[in-house]
Parts: C-alpha cells; structure tokens; sequence
C-alpha cells in the first residue's frame, strides 16, 4: 500500500530524484546507506530517499509527508551523526548533497558571502573561495567533510570560534522550508525567531536548503604550531590567557598519553612538520599518565615578520621547553589538516567500525576537577583517537540560537573522538557506550555545570532537562514550525502528530 502511495506521490517534478523501498527482499544501496551513519551504532532502513533539486521538491516532500499520517522526513547531510540524528525509520530521506550549488553575492552592505546549498560540503566552499575567489569563511569545523546545513543544525567548532564564534555565528541568511512546508528566506532582521531557531535546531524546525555565509580575505601563510604541558593547571590558564587576548586566530589543543606505545594518543601523535620528533627526554620526572598539548595558529603575509610575533606569545606561555613543534603551511593545508587522519582510518578500517564518540561543553570552572576526577582515572590509556580539550566563549554565541551551552562566559569543549579497529581487534562499541554513560554520570555526581554538544537522548524528559530554561522556546518554535512534528525523527526528541 505505502509503497504504491510513494511511488505515485515522489513523482515531484522539478528534477527531483527518488529511490524508493520497495519492502521484502533486498532494499538497495542508497536505501541502505541512508539507514546508518558515522556513529555505526545505530541503523533505521527509510523507505525511499530523495534527492531534492530545490527548495520547492523539499516543500513537496514535507507536503507529501504532511498527507500521511505517519511519515517522518529527516535532512541527511554527509551522514557524520553518530547516534543516529539524521536517520528516517521508515520516512523520508532528503539526501541534501543534491543540494549543491555555491554562488558569490554580495550584501546591501557590500560585505562579499557565499550562496550556498544546504548540502555543500565545508570543504567543496573552502576549495572554491580561495582558488576562485581568494576569500573563505572565517569559522571552521577540524574537519570538512561535513554539509553546510548539517554544522549548522548544530554549531560547528573549532579553534577559531573563541575569536569569531562557532559557525552558527557566522550567518548572514538562510532559505528554510519548515515542517509545514513553508518557504521563508528568513535573516537575524526578517522572520529572525525562525533564523535563530534553525542555528543549532538539530534540524527541528525547517530544513535548511540555503545559507548565505560571509567571506574575508584568506591569508597566504599559516604559521602552526605545537607546544607541550606537563600539567593541565598551566594548560588550561594558558589557553584561556590565549582566548582572552592572545595574538592567535585559532587555539585549540588535546590531551594524549604519556607514552611511547600508543600511535594514536601518546608522543606520536603530536609532532608536526617533516621530520620532527618527540624527545620524550625533555618530559619532567614523576610526570602523570597524560600531558597535553596546546595547538596555535597564527594566519600571515608573505612578508611579514611572523617569527617575531609567535616568540613574543610563546615566551609567556608555560610550556617544556624544547617541546615545541612549527610548521609552515598554506590556508587551505591548515584547514585541511584532517584529512591525512581520515586517509589513514579509512586505510586501516578504523573509519568504518563504530564510533561512539563524546562531545561535551563542560565550564572552565569544573575543568580541572573534570580532569583529575574523569579523564585522569578513566582515559588514562588513551581512546584510540583524539581528546580535545580547548576552552571557547560564551559572548561570541548569541543566545537566541537554539543551541544551549553551560553557564559560564568560559567553557570548554571535550571531544572524545574515538577511533578503534572494529570489534574484536578494537573494544566493542558496547563497552565505549558505558565508559561514555560513566563519564557523564561522574559529571553528574560532581555537580559539573555542562551539556552534551551534538546530543542524543532517548527520552523527552531528558531532552526537556538538557534545555533546561530554553525548554518551553524550544518546545513553542517546534508547534510553530513543524506542528505535526515530521522532521529529524532520529533525534528522539517529539513523536510524530498525526
Ligand atoms: P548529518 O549527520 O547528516 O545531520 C545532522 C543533523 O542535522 C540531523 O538531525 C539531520 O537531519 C540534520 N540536518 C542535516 N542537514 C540539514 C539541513 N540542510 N537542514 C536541516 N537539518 C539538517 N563538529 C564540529 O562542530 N566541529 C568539528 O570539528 C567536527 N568534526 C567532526 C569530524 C568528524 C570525522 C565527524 C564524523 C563529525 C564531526 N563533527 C564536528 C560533528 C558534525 O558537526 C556533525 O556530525 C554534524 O551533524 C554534521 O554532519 P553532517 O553534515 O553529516 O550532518
């Protein structure tokens, strides 16, 4: 029956393209590829995925979906969720890569940004404005194989936001077509409520099928660096020095492991440059079982005096000595760094096995705490990926957003990015699933003031306690923009109205 139904109604005209399930038997790749995601934990089979050529095939889904009376329809973006967030079990996949198009315009105002579709990946609008155009975004993810509308249903962090925000701050437009298949081209001074909503909605709101983002000038040079800590108190009071007022475009940083033994987390994994290593004698005696690494970027002229600047900063900062690691690279290499990473996973099939990872905005005031009593005791061996840790601020993300953060103006982000050969070389994902579960409940039990970014909970009670006070805006912006509830099924957080 509902097979026939689809397979009447995803005739959508404009171009649109439609991969239904045609139930029992084998469902096809696309089908398939659209029932998991980066996570690897979660699976849900759709029962078609559609590849929409514009906003109005979108509006003609979300209708299609609005005549049922069970049907979900979720935005897959790349798939990097990784509990499951973009999954439609049994609805509709909108695979926004269709979605592609990058156009310059200019602002009233005359500041140079880029049109683009929902599904263009970071990426595909950093290759394409500094080699067209000499110009790119100023607030990045670490790593760019993410879409436009899937960062900023979310946030998208990295260690420029403590300068510029994270990339919901960085918007100028959207085009969204909500859950009640309205079109709105909506802007921080026309139809704002709905703007706002959709920064860091978690796709609740409209799916995101334009975004117009502002460009600058892209430096020449970048100047990389690495310095070493023994402990995390100095660490962390030199990185938040750093924020605060340091010379520095971009600060972020890791914790690694101790050791010698592990290619992942420990001395290996911090060096930079061609034929640069960790001189583990340099490591102070009676050192704990991790050090921390702070990582720094400065953007530069050809001719510009660079050295001079970063000794200046660098003399102030309470790193080992001799555990210092440069390199000099292009933008596009800079923000690119992630990609060797990938290459290797994908290589040794780390990429495709599950990947339950943490993310969590933890206060500055509990970091230090959150370190001896969590990550101390518990990662002390390493996760197999990286453990970021590097502070951000509050200001630089404008309150209307959806998104909620701790309630200090400095907090954190921890990110537990672990990457481990599949089951049974690698732990099973079982096991990574109940450290998580232990670690955000030590956080509980120390009274740690801090949220889960990218969230993922199973029950409305939670998701209400997770918002906390925005819980009855976010809840009112939901019956106004998707009142029967059809979008982003997979992040568990209302059911479908019939
Ligand atoms: P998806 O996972 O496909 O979708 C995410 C959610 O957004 C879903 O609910 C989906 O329905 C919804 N959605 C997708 N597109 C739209 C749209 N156009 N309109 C409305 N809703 C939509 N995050 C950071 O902030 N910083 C990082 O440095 C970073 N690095 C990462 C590195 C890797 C290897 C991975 C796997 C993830 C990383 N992330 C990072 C997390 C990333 O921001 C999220 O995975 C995010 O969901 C973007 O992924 P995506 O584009 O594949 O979206």
């Amino acid at each position: 029956m509902m097979i026939a139904y689809l397979d009447q109604q995803l005739r959508l005209g404009h171009g649109a393209e439609a991969t239904p399930c045609l139930g029992g038997g084998d469902p096809g790749p696309e089908l398939v590829a659209a029932s998991q995601d980066f996570g690897g934990v979660i699976r849900a089979l759709p029962a078609v995925v559609l590849r929409p050529g514009s906003a109005e095939d979108v509006a003609a889904a979300i209708r299609m979906a609005l005549r049922s009376d069970h049907l979900t329809i979720a935005a897959r973006g790349n798939g990097h969720s990784v509990a499951g967030q973009a999954l439609a079990p049994g609805g509709i996949v909108l695979d926004m890569r269709s979605m592609g198009r990058i156009e310059l315009v200019w602002s009233d105002d005359g500041q140079p940004c880029a049109d683009v579709g929902g599904g263009v990946l970071w990426g595909e609008l950093l290759e394409w404005g500094v080699r067209v155009h000499g110009m790119a975004p100023r607030s990045w993810t670490d790593y760019l194989g993410l879409t436009v509308g899937g960062t900023l249903s979310n946030a998208g962090i990295s260690g420029q936001a403590f300068r510029h925000g994270p990339q919901i701050a960085n918007v100028a437009e959207l085009e969204v077509v909500t859950g009640d298949a309205e079109r709105v081209v909506c802007s921080p001074s026309h139809r704002s409520d709905l703007f706002f909503a959709a920064l860091g909605g978690l796709g609740q709101f409209g799916i995101i099928t334009r975004a117009r983002i502002p460009l600058y000038r892209a430096p020449p040079l970048v100047r990389w660096i690495r310095v070493v800590y023994r402990r995390v108190e100095e660490y962390v009071a030199d990185a938040e020095w750093l924020v605060k007022g340091g010379v520095f475009d971009y600060v972020e940083g890791f914790a690694f492991v101790n050791s010698g033994d592990d290619p992942a987390n420990g001395w290996e994994s911090v060096p930079i440059g061609p034929g640069s290593v960790f001189e583990p004698d340099l490591i102070p005696p009676g050192s704990g079982p991790l050090l921390y690494c702070l990582e720094l970027a400065l953007h530069h002229d050809l001719n510009e005096d660079v050295e001079k600047k970063v000794e200046e900063m660098l003399r102030q900062l309470k790193y080992i000595k001799g555990l210092k690691f440069t390199m000099e690279v292009s933008y596009v290499e800079f923000l690119s760094r992630v990609n060797l990473s990938e290459s290797e996973s994908r290589a040794n099939g780390s990429w495709h096995a599950p990947h339950p990872w943490l993310n969590i905005l933890i206060s500055a005031s509990n970091i230090v705490d959150f370190d001896h009593n969590v990550l101390q005791p518990i990662l002390k061996d390493g996760i197999g990926g990286p453990m970021l840790i590097y502070p951000l601020l509050k200001s630089k993300w404008d309150p209307r957003m959806s998104v909620v953060l701790p309630d200090s103006e400095v907090f954190y982000l921890v990110a537990l990015l672990r990457c481990n050969q599949p089951y049974p070389v690698g732990p099973p994902a079982e096991e990574l699933i109940a450290q998580n579960r232990e670690i955000l409940n030590l956080c509980e039990s120390n009274g740690y003031d801090h949220k889960l970014y990218l969230p993922h909970y199973e029950s409305q009670t939670v998701w209400a306690d997770h918002f906390g006070r925005t819980w009855a805006r976010f809840v009112d912006r939901k019956a106004r923009y998707d009142s029967r509830a059809i979008l982003a099924p997979g992040q568990l957080i209302f059911s479908r109205a019939h």
